[in-house]
C-alpha cells in the first residue's frame, strides 16, 4: 500500500478528526508498540524503530525539545512500521527526516508522516483559502501540533499562488521549495548559497528588524533564473528566530 493511503487508512481505522498528533500514543499502544525517549548522544539522530525478540520500540532523541519535530519523528518510526518496511532496526537520521533524503524508505516514511500529522482533506481547504504567511503558518503549526517548517512546507503544496519558501541558518541556506505554479518558470537561490546582504532576511538576522508583512524586494535579490518569459515584482516576508540562527523566508513572485 503505498504511504499516502496507509496514513489515510490509520485515520479512518482510528477515527480521527482533529489533530492527528494527539493519537499518536494510542496507536502505539494499540499496536503494542514500546514507545520511549532516550539520550542518544548524537544530535544527529532523530529517533528508531527496533524490532527485537517479539517487540516492536520506537524510540525518539531527548535532544530534540520541540513537539513539533517530536511528534514528525514518531509519525515518521510509525511510517516505518505501518509500512512494514524491512529491517530489524532503522537508525533515522536528521537528514533521512529531510524531504531531501534520497533513500526509498525514508522517503516513504515521511510521506507517511506528512499525510498522517497535516491531512490533505484538512490541510488543503485551508490552504487554498488562507493567506500565506506567518499567521496561517502559526495556525496551522498549533493546531496540527508540528513544526512551523513541517507546516509551511505542506501549505505550500497546495497553494494555488506565486511563492516560494527560503529557510536559512547562521546565514546560509538549508531548505528551499517553490510553489507548483512556478516550476520550471523562476530559480531561486537554493541550498548551500549565503543570504544576499541586501535580504531582509539578513537585516532580520544581524539586527532587530522585524518584518510584519511582505515588503517589495530587488529580484536579484532572491532569483537566479527567469525562465517564464515574464517580467515580475518580487516581494519578501522573513522572520528569525535569533537563538537558533534560522531566518524563515516567504517569497511573493507577482508576474506582470
Ligand atoms: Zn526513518
Amino acid at each position: 500500500m503505498i504511504p499516502v493511503e496507509k496514513a489515510r487508512q490509520l485515520i479512518r481505522d482510528f477515527s480521527i478528526a482533529t489533530t492527528p498528533a494527539l493519537s499518536l500514543n494510542q496507536i502505539f499502544e494499540q499496536y503494542n508498540i514500546i514507545y520511549d525517549e532516550m539520550d542518544y548522544g548524537n544530535t544527529n539522530y532523530m529517533g528508531s524503530l527496533i524490532r527485537a525478540e517479539g517487540k516492536t520500540i520506537i524510540l525518539v532523541n531527548t535532544d530534540i525539545k520541540n513537539a513539533g519535530r517530536i511528534n514528525f519523528t514518531k509519525a515518521h518510526e510509525l511510517g516505518h512500521f505501518s509500512l512494514n518496511h524491512k529491517g530489524e532496526q532503522f537508525e533515522c537520521s536528521r537528514t533521512d527526516l529531510m524531504d531531501s533524503t534520497r533513500k526509498p524508505l525514508e522517503i516513504e516514511a515521511n510521506q507517511f508522516a506528512k499525510e498522517f500529522l497535516l491531512p490533505e482533506q484538512m490541510i488543503k481547504p485551508i490552504s487554498i483559502s488562507a493567506p500565506f504567511d506567518f499567521d496561517t503558518i502559526k495556525v496551522i503549526s498549533n493546531e496540527f501540533m508540528v513544526s512551523k517548517l513541517v507546516a509551511v512546507f505542506r501549505i505550500l503544496e497546495f497553494h494555488l499562488g506565486n511563492y516560494a519558501i527560503i529557510g536559512s541558518k547562521d546565514g546560509i541556506i538549508v531548505h528551499h521549495r517553490i510553489s507548483k505554479s512556478l516550476v520550471g518558470k523562476i530559480k531561486f537561490s537554493k541550498s548551500g548559497d549565503s543570504l544576499h546582504n541586501n535580504s531582509f532576511a539578513k537585516q532580520c538576522l544581524i539586527s532587530n528588524f522585524r518584518m510584519t508583512g511582505y515588503e517589495s524586494i530587488d529580484p536579484n535579490t532572491w532569483v537566479t533564473r527567469n525562465k517564464s518569459g515574464s517580467a515580475f515584482t518580487l516581494k519578501e516576508y522573513s522572520r528569525a528566530d535569533k537563538s537558533f540562527g534560522s531566518v524563515l523566508t516567504l517569497l511573493k513572485v507577482d508576474f506582470l
